[in-house]
């Protein structure tokens, strides 16, 4: 519907009223959704019987974005380390090229990508109960080395400490009473790692301490106050800014998606598509809605200004009312800068 570019060699719309196929940037009017018919590329639109438009070309595209989807298969099937310059001579552009169309198209550098992707495999793996070195040598890590480079930023703790519900850190909570129920407020002495809503502060404790189940966990309610205090005026309404330091576990691209919503200014909201297309990642519109379901930090990272492009406010990981009641909140308090 938006004639988004970067969508072009992606797939193809074919219009069953009028026997054609276009490229997703064609010019021409949009059909009505129950008439249109999508394929992965040109040839397979053919099979079933459409011809190409004479306006938008379809079958000319190849270019830009064929070497980027090309490139990003050849990423993820790559066992091992894959060099910019092999990399861009099995796509068949100079290296500077590639990288240029492929961060356009991504977001992230090639490499930036196969390191982003090998470490979900890697956390995936831990998750299944793998130890550390099979997980990491699965995930196509020569070394051990390797991996604990990358952890402290893109685990927020080492891999170890990860699979281990949090062992070794330790966490200061605080349960406080706020309009929308009670709310809990966790942190390492590096930042927030929880920001949670619930009936019963009973539940929430015990949520929390099943999760982090190897971390030394301390309740204490006025230590806290620096981080309880400006979430707890947030929902007051009161115009604050939340500016409070992180130390959440993520994935690159949650990072990149939560970042984005960070920057979401109070009062406003964005759909699930537009922060996709912000991050450069314009189909990715169902990961950025698991990446804003799975936000452990409610408020520091202010999921709840993400709702359908329809208008309709969607789901939230702590209810739908209490992001409505949010979102009345803000939009009250707009205005007042
Ligand atoms: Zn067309």
């Amino acid at each position: 519907m938006a004639r988004d570019a970067r969508q072009d060699g992606r797939f193809v719309f074919a219009v069953r009223t009028t026997g054609v196929y276009c490229r997703p940037s064609c010019p021409s009017r949009r059909p009505r959704r129950e008439s249109v018919e999508f394929f992965s590329n040109p040839n397979e639109a053919e099979r079933a019987g459409y011809r190409a438009c004479l306006r938008c070309k379809p079958t000319e595209i190849s270019s830009q974005a064929q070497y980027v989807t090309r490139a990003r298969q050849l990423l993820d099937d790559a066992e091992g380390l894959v060099t910019l310059s092999e990399l861009s001579k099995r796509v068949g552009l100079s290296p500077c090229h590639l990288q240029r169309l492929f961060k356009r198209a991504t977001g992230l550098s090639p490499r930036e990508y196969r390191s982003a992707r090998r470490m979900q495999n890697v956390k995936a793996g831990l998750r299944k109960g793998d130890d550390v070195t099979t997980a990491l040598y699965d995930a196509g890590y020569g070394s051990p080395s390797r991996l604990y480079e990358k952890a402290p930023e893109q685990l927020g703790m080492t891999p170890g400490q990860y699979r281990r519900g949090g062992s070794g850190a330790s966490i200061t909570f605080a349960i406080a009473p706020t309009p929308l129920g009670r709310m809990l407020v966790a942190a390492t002495e590096r930042g927030l790692c929880a920001v949670r809503f619930g009936e019963s502060a009973v539940d929430l404790e015990r949520d929390l301490r099943q999760e982090f189940h190897a971390a030394s966990l301390q309740r204490d309610d006025a230590g806290m106050g620096q981080y309880v205090e400006p979430l707890v005026a947030a929902i007051r309404g009161e115009n604050t800014s939340i500016d409070l330091p992180l130390d959440v576990r993520a994935t690159a691209f949650q990072m990149k998606v939560w970042e984005k919503l960070r920057q979401i200014p109070r009062g406003e909201t964005r759909s699930y598509s537009q922060i996709a297309r912000e991050i450069g990642e314009p189909t990715a519109v169902r990961a950025v809605a698991r990446a804003c379901a799975s936000n452990p930090v409610a408020l520091a990272v202010p999921c709840h200004r993400v709702i359908r492009s329809d208008g309709d406010v969607s789901g939230y990981r702590w209810g739908v009312e209490r992001k409505q009641k949010l979102l009345d909140k803000e939009r009250v308090g707009r205005g007042c800068t």
